[in-house]
This record gives structure tokens, C-alpha cells and sequence, in this order.
């Protein structure tokens, strides 16, 4: 990875009384420094890559501290390492995106969570929910659930969340419950300060290891029949343990109001949007306080009953908002409420318990992220029913003009605008790779693809609009085993490094091999966890090979073989590496795996470094060069207009957005002519494409020289001579 993150390990660095300026999820990092923690890992993925990004570059200052820093392989073997904490007391931490990387993690979190932990143990976690995420759309709080952990989702203030990641580990103590703490992409996002306390040296670390291992207990194994004994001990112990430390140490805010008789439990996450919204009514003020009473649950599992049942009692309504479904908290309150009121029925000493109606997913969306309007629209169904003294009307024709108003931008717009989805970066090496497969598919027919999660997944958008199915990172070769046997063809696989590394190599490959398969598997080899940040992986050129790399403008080829070594390792017979950018190769190649009479796995290698990271190496050294006087050339294409038939079969091969469209010079043509603009990086796929799928002549290659040397400015300055001689006047 070419990208500094120098400014946020300095911000780490800060001390007692300092104050920290910044996002959310660096302050999370800098609270984990002064929770003590002796080890953190993890697996990139939005939106919290940055703190695992930070700690590896950081790593002086986590030597200084003893902190041990892991990049790991994936999920499931970041949750493994919390294993660290089963018997020895040190606290650890790890992030991922969930709900992805908790599936991938769940055979480790499950295992952990049953023995539990005697050093604390958080999980940052990455909730990709709502608007803008990129994973399948579940909640992370069903895990909580099912394996009983912590789960935290602090109200996205800085200082509240550096609080809540501390007492995070003192509450995973104090319950021997391993704690997780969601993070939404606003929260990681949101920028703000807090007073910083100095990093602390964790007791036991790589500078004080302990010097005997623990004694040897089964009870601390997941294995029956210790287990029937940690399902007691979670409900009759860890449970009640936690929830005395939440009552005990305030985690949950409760916010008194003037309409008593009403109360809204919000989930710590929503709260700043919930605020928005009252504020809308008039019910709230830009400071936060609010004229309905709120418990806002920074801690939402478990849930304290008493806690529940208290707020709730004596209010004629309470209205939960819960982002998300299925409303897994709503359900436990109605459950607490509904046992109070059989309580109080049954009891002859107490009198009937008043019914408090229970509102949530009645009034709020039950899909879909809780935006301040979609909160709204529920607020004034409740506030409706409820408050009806409190007057919602100018809130309502507001929200009424707004979906009139996005009715008629919709009819007007929709037909108007084309789609803008995401996209390859301009130049990147994956792209010719689809034009090549498209190529191919010209010869042998059309061939079921199985699609996985990275920068090619972009591929399923036009002009490619490649890939039949993405079953999970990693997954494209295992996905097609089922779907090999029933086709005439042969199946494609599309399978990046990243991917490779994190699942594809046990789940696809291994299994491919084992069963004899005859399958088909193209590997992109661009050298790092594109999609993710560029993190490098095991396969990543090293430093020292990019150092040595003569002519830096070559993309690093000649660089590692670990994935080649590998395969070859495993068995796999048939194995080519092809360079990206040269799509009649690949086109062949793709042939040939498909048409060949091996029946084995075939491995078609793609090789090109991502672009991306290409260029942020390359810029500045070009810069360098120039600054210092020095010749430098780049290469650019061009398409000559008076050729260009119109007819855009470029466009459809490559999808470069620095492909476009202009209007035709040629008054007789109405047909937009296509034309390369000023971002064109001289990938080549532009000439490579023309080649393979013999397009029309009008690409051409130009060299732009900057710090040219004598003779070839005495060679412009003919060629401008002689251009203006066969010119008219
Ligand atoms: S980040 Fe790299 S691999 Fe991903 S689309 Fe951009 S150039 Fe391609
Ligand atoms: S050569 Fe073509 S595909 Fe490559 S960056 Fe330039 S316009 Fe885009």
C-alpha cells in the first residue's frame, strides 16, 4: 500500500489532556491504545479499514507499547486469535466489516464465546448497512444473539465512543462475554474531538511475556461436556454479570422530557438521527434534548429487563427505533412488557399492570437504513396517535411536498438520466481481461460465470454486465461445482488475489482438485486487496522488488510467483500466466481453456498491477523527474475523428469512462464520433482492443515528451515546418 497515514499515527500519539481532532473510527483506534490492549488484528473491509491500516503502518509506536499488530488472512482467523484471551489476561481487539466478516468469523466467534474470555475481547465491527453499503443487507445483532455476546452501538459522538470502547473491555471482564461494537459508515465517518488519556502498556505483552503457558483446563475447551456447562454459565452468570455492569455504569442514557406519559428507546447508533427528527417537530433542540423521554441504548445486547420495563412504566406509548430487520430488540421489549403485565395479573398484591402500547417496525420502515426522513414519517404516525396535542401539521405537508416533489423528479429524471454505476479506475489492468472474455465468448458461445466479491465484481455492470452469481469472497470456484455438471460448456470462474487468499484457495481450489472437477479459473493477480484500500497480501510484490524495479513506468510482472508456486504446489496441471493488457492472449487463452481436452482444473493467471497503486507510486516519481529538469514520456491514445465511423464497438469492449463521446465534426454525420480525454493513463487496452477485435483503424498511440532532448525538438521543429508547408493557407 503507497498511501501514509504519517498525520493519524501522530494523533495517536497524543496524551493526557491533549485533545484528538478527527474521524470516528481513528478515535476508536487511539481508544484502543488507551484501553491497555496487548494484541490487535483483523481483515480489511469497509467502513473500517482505517484502523487496521493505521496499526500496521504505526509501527514504532505499537513497539514502543509492546502491542502485537496482525494483518490477517481473513475473518475467521482474526476471531481465532482472540483465543489469546480465553486464559490469559490480556486484552485483545480485531475489526472487519460484518455482516461478511462475521459470517466468515462465526465458527471462531462461536467457540470463543463459549468457553468466554478473561481478558477483555472487542470486536470493531463495520455494520455496511443501509445507504451506500456494499454486502448483503443482515444484522450483525443476530450473532450477539445466538452466541451471547456484547453487543455495543454507541451514539457516534467522539467522546461517547471512546468511553463505550473502554468499558467495552471492562464489561467483557466483568462478564467474560466477548464484546463486539458496530460502527455504521457515518460513525466511522463522523469527525469530532474528545480528551485524550495517555496509551497504556499493556501488564503482558510482546515486552512482558509471561513466562509459563496456563494450566491445562477443559473446562476452557468448546468441547462437550464443558459446553453444557458454559450454557449455564452464559444465563445464570455472564448474562446477569453484564447487565449489572451496564445499570452500574450508566451505559444506557436516560434523557428525561416534558410529555411523560410517552418515551422512545433508540438504539445508540440512531440517536443523533432520531434527534434530527424530533427537532423537525419542534420536539428537540440542536443540543439534544429532547421533549420525549428517551433510553438510548448504547448497549444493545443484552438488554437490562428492569431497565425496560422502568422506562416504560407509567407511559400510555413507547415507540423503539430499530434500524434494520428482523426488529430483534422491539421483540424483547414487547416480551419484557408483556411478562410485566403477567406478572402484575397474576400477582394479588400488586395492582393490573396499565397497558403501554408498543411501537416500532408499525410506524418506521421494517427495510432500509433510518434516515432522518424515514424516521420522520414513523415520529408523526406516533406523535400523531400519542401527542395529539402537539401539533405535527407543518411536519406533515413538509414531508407530503417532499414525496410529491421526488414523484415528479423521478417521472421527469428517470427517463432523462442514464444509470451511473461504479466503475474500473481508468486504466485498470482487469478491464481488458472482461473485453478479452467477451472476445472469447464471440468463438465458443455463451458460458455461465461465476462472479466473487473485488474491483472485478464491477464487471457485472455494462458494458460487461459479466456474472451469473457472487456467493461470498472467495467463493466463485466452490459456487460453480454445482453448476459444472449441468452445462454443456464449461463454466468460468473469476476469482482476484485478494479473494484468492481470504477463501479461494481452500474452498475452490482445494475442492476442484480433490473431486477431479473440470473447471475453469482466472485468477487477477494485480497485487493487492483492491476493492479494500490496496492492502498488500502474501503475494504483493515486496518493497525491495518495486525498489529495484529498473524502468518504474513497467507495471511489476517480473515480480512474485507465490500464487503460480502455489497452485502448482497443489497438483494444479494445467496453469498459464497471461498479461492483462494483452487481450488477444487472453482471448486465446480463454479458448483454449475452455475447448481443451484436459479435464482437470485450469488456472489462467491475469497479471497487471492495480492501477491505482501503480500510479500513486508513478506520479510522484514522474514529478521528481520533472522537477529536476529531467526527460520524461507518457503515452496516450487518441481516436482520429475523420475516421471514426461512429458505431462505439470501442465503448463496448472497454467502458474507460476516458472513452467518451463528442459530437461529430462531419456535418453530414449525426452520429457522435468517440474520443479519448485528458485522464487516459495509455493503458493500451484502446490499441490492444482495435487488434484483437479488429475495430476500425481510427486509435492511435502518441508519445508525450516533456524535458525533450536537443534533437527532438530539432525533429518537432521540422515536422511542424513541413506540416505548415502542405497545409493551405
Ligand atoms: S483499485 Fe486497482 S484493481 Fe480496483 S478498479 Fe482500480 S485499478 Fe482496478
Ligand atoms: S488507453 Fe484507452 S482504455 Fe487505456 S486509459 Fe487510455 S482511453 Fe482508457
Amino acid at each position: 500500500m503507497e498511501v501514509s497515514f504519517q498525520k493519524e499515527i501522530e494523533q495517536l500519539r497524543l496524551g493526557d489532556g491533549d485533545t484528538f481532532h478527527g474521524e470516528g473510527i481513528l478515535a476508536i483506534t487511539k481508544a484502543l491504545l488507551q484501553s491497555g490492549v496487548s494484541y490487535i488484528g483483523g481483515y480489511q473491509g469497509a467502513p473500517v479499514s482505517h484502523l487496521l491500516d493505521v496499526m500496521v503502518q504505526a509501527k514504532s509506536l505499537v513497539g514502543e507499547l509492546g502491542v502485537h499488530v496482525e494483518a490477517c488472512a481473513n475473518e475467521a482467523s482474526a476471531a481465532a486469535m482472540l483465543g489469546a484471551s480465553i486464559h490469559y489476561p490480556v486484552r485483545g481487539a480485531v475489526t472487519w466489516k460484518s455482516i461478511v466478516g462475521t459470517n466468515v468469523a462465526a465458527d471462531a466467534l462461536a467457540n470463543l464465546a463459549s468457553p468466554g474470555v478473561t481478558g477483555g475481547v472487542l470486536m470493531v465491527i463495520g455494520e455496511d448497512y443501509g445507504e451506500g453499503a456494499s454486502v448483503v443487507q443482515e444484522r450483525t445483532h443476530a450473532y450477539a444473539m445466538k452466541s451471547t455476546l456484547l453487543l455495543l452501538d454507541p451514539r457516534p459522538e467522539l467522546a461517547t465512543m471512546v468511553d463505550m470502547v473502554e468499558h467495552a473491555f471492562a464489561m467483557s471482564e466483568a462478564s467474560n462475554m466477548p464484546a463486539m461494537m458496530e460502527l455504521r459508515i457515518r460513525a466511522c465517518h463522523v469527525r469530532g474531538s474528545f480528551t485524550c488519556r495517555d496509551n497504556r502498556r499493556p501488564a503482558v505483552s510482546a515486552l512482558s511475556p509471561l513466562a509459563e503457558p496456563g494450566h491445562f483446563d477443559y473446562g476452557r475447551l468448546a468441547h462437550p461436556p464443558s459446553t453444557f456447562r458454559h450454557e449455564k454459565l452464559k444465563i445464570d452468570e455472564r448474562l446477569p454479570a453484564a447487565r449489572r455492569y451496564i445499570v452500574d455504569h450508566d451505559l444506557n442514557e436516560l434523557h428525561e422530557g416534558k410529555h411523560q406519559d410517552v418515551g422512545i428507546i433508540v438504539q445508540g447508533g440512531i440517536a443523533p438521527a432520531l434527534l434530527r427528527s424530533l427537532q423537525q417537530f419542534g420536539l428537540a433542540d440542536a443540543f439534544g434534548h429532547s421533549d420525549i423521554p428517551l433510553l438510548v441504548l448504547n448497549v444493545t445486547y443484552p438488554l437490562v429487563p428492569e431497565q425496560v420495563v422502568a422506562f416504560a412504566e407509567g407511559k400510555r406509548a413507547v415507540l423503539v427505533v430499530e434500524e434494520g430487520s428482523p426488529e430483534y430488540i422491539e421483540h424483547e421489549i414487547a416480551t419484557h412488557l408483556r411478562r410485566r403485565e403477567a406478572l402484575r395479573t397474576t400477582s394479588t398484591a400488586a395492582p393490573a399492570a396499565p397497558p403501554i402500547a408498543l411501537h416500532g417496525k408499525d410506524m418506521l420502515p421494517a427495510a432500509g437504513e433510518l434516515n432522518t426522513e424515514a424516521i420522520m414519517n414513523g415520529l408523526l404516525a406516533f406523535i400523531e396517535r400519542h401527542v395529539p396535542q402537539h401539533d405535527a401539521g407543518p411536519v406533515a405537508a413538509m414531508l407530503a411536498a417532499t414525496r410529491e416533489r421526488r414523484t415528479r423528479a423521478a417521472a421527469q429524471l428517470d427517463a432523462a438520466l442514464p444509470a451511473r454505476p461504479p466503475g474500473f479506475c481508468i486504466g485498470c489492468p482487469e478491464r481488458p481481461v472482461f473485453s478479452a472474455i467477451k472476445l472469447a465468448q464471440q468463438q465458443v458461445g455463451p458460458v455461465h460465470i461465476a462472479a466473487d466479491i473485488g474491483c472485478h465484481s464491477f464487471a457485472t455492470f455494462e458494458p460487461f454486465s459479466i456474472g451469473h452469481s457472487i456467493l461470498g469472497y472467495g467463493m466463485s470456484l466452490a459456487s460453480r461445482a454445482g453448476v459444472s455438471p449441468i452445462m454443456q460448456r464449461r463454466v468460468l470462474s473469476i476469482m482476484g488475489d485478494g479473494g484468492f487468499w481470504h477463501n479461494g484457495l481452500l474452498t475452490g481450489v482445494q475442492s476442484a482438485l480433490f473431486n477431479g472437477d473440470d473447471a475453469v479459473l482466472l485468477i487477477f493477480k494485480n497485487g493487492y486487496t483492491s476493492a479494500t484500500g490496496t492492502q498488500d497480501i502474501i503475494s504483493t510484490p515486496g518493497k525491495r522488488t518495486k525498489a529495484q524495479a529498473g524502468d518504474k513506468l513497467a507495471s511489476l510482472t517480473a515480480s512474485d510467483r507465490t500464487i503460480e508456486d502455489t497452485l502448482a504446489g497443489l497438483g494444479v496441471q494445467w496453469l498459464r500466466t497471461v498479461h492483462s493488457y494483452r487481450v488477444a492472449a487472453m482471448r486465446d487463452t480463454l479458448q483454449e481453456a475452455m475447448t481443451t481436452p484436459f479435464t482437470g482444473l485450469k488456472v489462467i493467471i491475469a497479471e497487471g498491477e492495480c492501477q491505482l497503486e501503480r500510479q500513486r507510486r508513478v506520479r510522484p516519481w514522474l514529478a521528481s523527474l520533472l522537477a529536476r529538469g529531467e526527460r520524461v514520456v507518457r503515452v496516450k491514445y487518441g481516436v482520429d475523428e475523420d475516421v471514426c465511423n461512429g458505431d462505439h464497438a470501442c465503448m463496448r469492449l472497454s467502458g474507460c469512462p476516458t472513452l467518451t463521446l463528442k459530437d461529430n465534426p462531419d456535418p453530414l454525420k449525426v452520429d457522435p464520433v468517440a474520443t479519448v480525454i485528458d485522464g487516459c493513463v495509455g493503458c493500451g487496452l484502446c490499441g490492444e482492443n482495435a487488434h484483437a477485435a479488429t475495430l476500425c483503424p481510427s486509435f492511435y498511440r502518441a508519445e508525450v515528451i516533456q524535458n525533450p532532448r536537443w534533437h527532438e525538438r530539432a525533429v518537432d521543429a521540422v515536422r511542424g515546418l513541413m506540416l505548415r508547408l502542405l497545409q493551405p493557407a
